[in-house]
């Protein structure tokens, strides 16, 4: 088996308004049940999503929050605005953003991005692989997967990696439920999160700083669907999440 990865070269420095389908079509040949994995720090840009701290006025609970990490009170105000609920407020900010991921700041990130501005997670990032995705299908006639990334750090282990926060064509989990192992024993919960497989996969040609390489193709995967997708569906039930029960538990304390 085999699986090929490479990157899409020569991408400029990405504004608001670009298209991103046009451009990556321009530099690459799409092909039939490729993965094409975006990162979404050139989405928030491409969308329009960049912004300044000078045009946010932190409230009283951005006030308090600010109190307790030391952060800036209009950062803390930033997260709130794109948060439906805290985890943690210090001594980082770990928050569930309004499509259901949980992540550190809102995915508020200030790398690769113009000295002072920010650029914020796309609001719906299934809307925007699918957007891409289409996009793609129409200029180059090829059936794609898209998955928009993020780099993220986990529980319980140091380092960070890329995970999946948009799809498009691509199922987030393959089921391996009802399936036998090497001895015939039948699986009953392997759940395989392969599109974050992929992203942190992908992430490992993009890298975290000024390599320019956004845009990656993974190639030889079986994973294309013509299926509706969603995001949501890898992330956990929240009546079933001992992590966030756990985390509002030492809230109150
Ligand atoms: P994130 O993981 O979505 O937060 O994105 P990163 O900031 O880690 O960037 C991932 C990759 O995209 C790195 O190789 C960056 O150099 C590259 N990158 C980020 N923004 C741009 C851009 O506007 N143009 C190009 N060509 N590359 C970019
Ligand atoms: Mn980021
Ligand atoms: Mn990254």
């Amino acid at each position: 088996m085999k699986i090929e990865m490479f990157t899409v070269d020569d991408l400029p420095l990405i504004r608001d308004g670009d298209d991103l389908s046009g451009m990556i079509c321009d530099r690459i040949s799409p092909e039939d049940g490729d993965v094409i994995v975006i990162a979404s720090t050139i989405i928030g840009k491409a969308e329009g999503a960049v912004f300044s701290l000078d045009d946010v006025i932190p409230g009283e609970h951005a006030l308090q929050i600010a109190c307790s990490n030391g952060k800036d009170p209009r950062f803390v105000q930033a997260v709130l605005d794109r948060s439906v609920e805290f985890l943690l407020e210090s001594p980082m900010m770990l928050v569930q953003t309004s499509n259901g991921h949980v992540c550190i700041n809102a995915g508020i990130d200030d790398s690769n991005v113009d000295d002072g501005l920010l650029v914020d997670l796309p609001s719906d990032p299934d809307a925007s692989a699918r957007n891409i995705g289409i996009g793609i299908e129409r200029i180059c006639g090829s059936h794609v997967s898209v998955i928009i990334t993020d780099t993220n750090g986990r529980a319980f282990k140091i380092g960070q990696t890329g995970v999946a926060i948009g799809v498009y064509r691509i199922h987030p989990i393959k089921n391996w439920r009802g399936r036998p192992d090497l001895f015939g024993n039948i699986l009953e919960i392997t759940e395989e999160a392969v599109a974050d497989e992929i992203a942190s996969a992908a992430n490992l040609l993009m890298g975290e700083g000024d390599g320019g390489y956004p845009v990656v193709v993974v190639r030889g995967s079986d994973l294309y669907t013509d299926d509706d997708v969603a995001i949501g569906e890898m992330y956990r039930a929240d009546d079933e999440d001992m992590i966030k029960k756990g985390l509002r538990c030492l809230a109150k304390l």
